[in-house]
């Protein structure tokens, strides 16, 4: 069994962050991830996407964020278990937790911090003909690794932020990039969506509006996608690769069955510690859900902070905490 003070369930930026605040704190954590990587959804979904606004870190790509922060919290030495999935928490006489895994492995520890982001999450598959007939044979719900597409024909489809910044990085080195839209206005940031009307105009890529693909053909493999428009009307456009990227669908998993308050697939928190209803576990990151609440990472690591030193009290009941700069602390990670 392994003991530590604060098990934290999601390796992903925030639960990564946390170990820092922790380790500020002198608190030991172990993480335990069901991805057999660091980094969550940036690791899993948008590894080479920029992303600009971690302050101090302007259009920092995301798989080197991953890497920054592992850097930042190597120095307190966490513990890792990947690639399994925490399916039960056991409370003990004492008020400790054990955390247990789908694989056995079991954590003991005093505090539980729950940085689980979307939870276990399945893309939302759109309605189109034989489109898992060619799941791994062209068709693809997230770009894990964008060089696949060098010079390839793409197309895809979405009206969200994923599907406009892949637009944009994809148009870059495809040969051809095409996007489908149900609508004629995007629902992700503004900007993106300039960036690809201004590819459109230039005829960079191809933007069909008002249109959605319904189906798909080829031999064995994708070779073209059928585009029904509103108007009725049928266009056939050859492609290697289609990517429908219409968000993820969160499905909480295991965490449902704690007891925890839960509000539309979110843990509620008390804003003043992100503490959950149970003491003694926290809940940080996209995992959480308070009035205001924003699916940032600079959001999730403000919360890893407030939360640490609320959890504090648990693994040092005789200490009094006072509040000091990291330099005082003595921690100098690099
Ligand atoms: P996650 O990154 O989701 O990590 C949670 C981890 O918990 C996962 O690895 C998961 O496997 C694990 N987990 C879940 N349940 C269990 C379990 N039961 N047992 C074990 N492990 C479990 N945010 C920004 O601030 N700026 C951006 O530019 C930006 N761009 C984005 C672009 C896209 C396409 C997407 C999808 C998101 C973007 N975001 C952006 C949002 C950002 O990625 C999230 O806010 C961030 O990942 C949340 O971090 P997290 O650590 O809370 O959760």
């Amino acid at each position: 069994m392994i003991t530590t003070d604060i098990c934290i369930i999601g390796a992903g930026p925030v639960g990564l962050f946390a170990v820092f605040e922790a380790g500020l704190l002198k608190m030991r954590c172990h993480l335990i991830d069901a991805l057999p990587v660091i980094g969550g959804q940036l690791a899993e979904i948008y590894p080479q996407k920029p992303i600009y606004d971690i302050p101090g870190a302007p259009g920092i790509i995301a798989e080197d964020l991953v890497k920054n922060l592992y850097m930042q919290i190597e120095e307190f030495k966490p513990g890792f278990t990947l690639g399994e999935r925490v399916e039960f928490l056991e409370k003990q006489q004492d008020e400790s937790y054990l955390v247990k895994t789908n694989e056995g492995t079991e954590v003991h520890c005093q505090v539980v911090v729950i940085a689980a982001g979307l939870g276990s999450f399945e893309p939302r598959k759109p309605a189109v003909e034989r489109l898992e007939y060619f799941e791994g044979k062209g068709v693809h719900y997230m770009v894990r690794k964008p060089e696949q597409f060098r010079d390839q024909n793409v197309v895809l489809a979405g009206g969200g932020d994923s599907a406009l910044d892949w637009t944009v990085f994809l148009a870059g080195i495809a040969s051809r990039v095409t996007l489908v839209h149900r609508g004629d206005t995007f629902r992700g940031a503004p900007d993106s969506a300039e960036k690809v009307f201004e590819l459109a105009e230039k005829g960079k890529i191809d933007l069909i509006l008002q249109a959605q693909v319904s189906s798909l053909g080829g031999n064995g493999v994708l070779k073209e996608v059928s585009i029904t428009g509103n108007d009725k009307s049928v266009v056939k456009v050859p492609t290697d690769h289609f990517i429908p990227l219409f968000g993820l669908s969160p499905k909480l998993g295991p965490i449902a069955d704690w007891n925890l308050g839960v509000e539309k697939s979110a843990i509620i928190v008390d804003t003043f510690d992100y503490s959950t209803n149970i003491e003694r576990i926290y809940a940080i990151g996209d995992i959480n859900t308070y009035p205001g609440k924003l699916k940032l990472i600079l959001c999730g690591f403000h919360e890893a902070a407030i939360m640490m030193q609320s959890a504090f009290k648990y693994i040092y009941p005789d200490q009094k905490l006072s509040f000091k700069y990291t330099t005082v602390n003595g921690v100098n990670p690099f």
